[in-house]
């Protein structure tokens, strides 16, 4: 009679048991059948009316029973925790097949780019790379460099002041002044940086970037200035590239030249470029004038300078056919992404 009953119990635990799918029911399950007052504990518990033969026929069918349960239990146990562990890793799993969303990344400024690529030519040469202040005393602006007080750059129609004797700088050379008077020759420096004028139209801007060269020597002449910037202009713009000097006239260099290039469009054929010429305008150098050696407490009759001063602007405006300088000033990517 107890055993049918049991059977019975055993039968309907493990149905329920197979029927669990998570972890609760069989909980609940367990509790119900083998808890203090479960289905089969309560069968056991009826032991104590049972007459001393039965009893452990009873105990020993109850333990079976006990067993048969706990092993149904903890087979669907591990089925279910096994279903657990597969679910988490097809949910937590990675398709590395899908594309990502394209994120824009910036790029150097194109005149960064250019000022980059005339350094890295200067420095192959020897030259060192110098920097000096943007705010600047007159006299390391001008005077020093044998700009008399009356010279119309001097003016503040021409330059920017910030008291009587401070102005933002308008030209690197400035920096050469600085280097020669802390610094023993020889001398092979190339100074880059930004120089304020009141001028703005498509060929001008308020601000624009330089790039001065000076080299201090014994023995320096005019053509060691040609070979030097007939080297870089190779380097930057193409082996067939010619330079020409025309004279010139700056105050801080005696004689003064312009430099041009052949065009690289025409070849010197003459185009829109180079206005039918051949030839493009590219900076201003020239043999130091011994005063500026003088007054940075050089003897001109030991030393020789050669200087050269490099519009950064100007010079991405000929290598990319660029017409107004205000391009590479405005904040359009469209235009700036081109030279990347
Ligand atoms: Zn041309």
């Amino acid at each position: 009679m107890i055993s049918e009953t049991i059977d019975g119990i055993v039968l309907r635990c493990i149905e329920e048991t197979t029927c669990a799918d998570d972890m609760q029911k069989i909980n609940v399950i367990k509790v119900k059948y083998l808890g203090k007052n479960g289905e089969i504990t309560s069968v056991l518990k009826s032991i104590k009316d049972a007459t001393p033969e039965e009893r452990p026929k009873i105990g020993k069918l109850v333990n079976d029973a006990r067993e048969k349960v706990e092993l149904a239990l903890s087979k669907r146990e591990n089925e279910i925790k096994e279903q657990i562990k597969k679910d988490k890793l097809i949910s937590e799993s990675l398709d590395v097949t899908l594309s990502k969303k394209r994120t824009e990344t910036g790029g150097l400024n194109p005149l960064s780019i250019i000022k980059n690529d005339i350094l890295d030519i200067f420095i192959g040469m020897g030259f060192e790379v110098k920097d000096g202040p943007e705010i600047e005393f007159e006299y390391y602006n001008f005077t020093a460099l044998n700009i008399p007080k009356d010279h119309p750059s001097r003016n503040s129609s021409d330059t920017f002041y910030i008291s009587d004797d401070l102005l933002l700088r308008t030209q690197t050379s400035a920096v050469q002044v600085h280097v020669m008077k802390t610094q023993k020759p020889p001398i092979r420096i190339v100074c880059p940086g930004k120089v304020y004028r009141p001028d703005d139209d498509a060929t001008h801007s308020p601000m624009f970037q330089q790039i001065e060269g000076l080299v201090i020597d014994k023995r320096v002449t005019l053509s060691d200035l040609k070979s030097i910037l007939d080297e870089f202009a190779k380097s930057f713009f193409s082996a067939s590239t010619k330079v020409r000097f025309r004279p010139s006239h700056f105050p801080f260099t005696e004689p003064s030249v312009e430099v041009d290039l052949s065009c690289n469009k025409c070849g010197g054929a003459g185009c829109n470029l180079c206005k039918r010429t051949g030839w493009i305008e590219l900076l201003g150098a020239g043999v130091v004038h011994p005063n500026v050696l003088i007054e940075c407490g050089l003897d001109p009759n030991e030393y020789k300078g050669i200087a050269f001063g490099i519009g950064v602007e100007r010079a991405a405006m000929i290598k990319f056919g660029v017409h107004d300088m205000r391009l590479l000033f405005d904040n359009d990517i469209r235009i700036l992404k081109q030279f990347r």
